[in-house]
């Protein structure tokens, strides 16, 4: 192996130090508490693991947070009339509600109906056209996450062929946004693959940085890898094995220069950009 590791995990707690910091300011300031609010609906044992992460994280920094379980079966009128409730309620600054929903919710309706000075996500259609147009209210976590994980290691983007693996709007459309905008941790090259790209291989291997963001697992090999390039695996799967990434560590870390561990690498970032924005909306109120 000769990549360097890139450790989220590490600068996530750097982030989360200058978060707590920042909180502390603003309690002093304002007499008030920033909050977060998440909503579970059902009992998807991966997301309770994510929900449950993302509030020892407030803890950590002092920021509150207040859990709204429903039940798997709950009607979307239901979940509607939360989510206006938690708009209308000034103690909560920002909502959060936990991906993936039941099949019988529609999640795009959902999304629409958080309050967009609220949206952490950064996921209602006016927050996303916001980053398209170049000016954000709110950056979306896991995109975030990698771009100050590349800005915090010095790694150039500016001219760089960025290619992104994935076009979900959670991952792959905001972040080929991002990076092709103007400013700092941007003004790349960016190419978006998906599952329809052709030769995709002859695509990833002109990537100086690739981002990989598809659920396969370790899908990218050596052979798919430009020498010396910084590769981001954003993949979770879960396995017998534990958490594997969508990268085959083993082979890629031989060719490339840089590489995130899977788990230790985006996901503890993604954590830590939710407090910042959430923190951020509580700054803007
Ligand atoms: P997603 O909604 O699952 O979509 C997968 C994307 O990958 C789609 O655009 C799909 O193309 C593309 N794809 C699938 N198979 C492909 C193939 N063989 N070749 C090229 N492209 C292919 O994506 P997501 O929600 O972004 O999740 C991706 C992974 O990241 C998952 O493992 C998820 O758990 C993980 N994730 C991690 C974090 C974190 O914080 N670390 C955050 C979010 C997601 P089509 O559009 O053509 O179908």
């Amino acid at each position: 192996m000769s990549a360097t590791i890139l450790d989220g995990k590490k600068l996530a707690t750097e982030i989360q130090q200058e978060i707590a910091e920042e909180v502390a300011d603003f309690i002093a300031n304002n007499g008030t508490t920033p909050k977060l609010a998440a909503v579970l609906v059902g009992g998807d044992a991966a997301s309770e693991v994510y929900v449950r992460n993302k509030q020892r994280a407030c803890e950590r920094v002092a920021i509150d947070s207040e859990l709204h379980r429903l039940p798997e079966d709950v009607s979307q009128d239901a979940l509607l009339h939360l989510v206006a409730k938690l708009n209308k309620d000034e103690t909560v600054h920002g909502i959060l509600i936990q991906l993936p929903l039941p099949d019988a919710i529609d999640a795009s309706v959902v999304l629409r109906a958080v309050c967009p000075v609220k949206d952490v996500d950064a996921f209602h259609p006016e927050n996303v056209g916001r980053i398209v147009q170049g000016n954000p209210r709110f950056l979306p976590c896991t995109p975030q996450g990698i771009q100050q994980l590349l800005i915090r290691n010095n790694i150039e983007t500016v001219g760089r062929h960025v290619v992104i693996l994935g076009r979900s709007d959670i991952v792959g459309r905001p972040m080929a946004n991002m990076l092709s905008s103007r400013g700092i941790g941007a003004d790349a090259t960016v190419t978006v693959c998906h599952s329809k790209t052709q030769d995709l291989a002859s695509i990833t291997r002109q990537a100086d940085v690739l981002i990989v963001a598809i659920g396969r697992e370790q899908f990218v090999t050596g052979e798919m890898v430009k020498p010396g390039s910084v590769v981001i695996d954003v993949g979770i799967n879960r396995t017998d094995d534990g958490l594997i990434g969508d990268v085959d560590f083993e082979s890629v870390s031989d060719v490339a220069g840089m590489i995130t561990p899977v788990p230790g690498g985006v996901g503890p970032l993604t954590v830590a950009m939710l407090l910042h924005n959430t923190l951020r909306a509580a700054q803007q109120c």
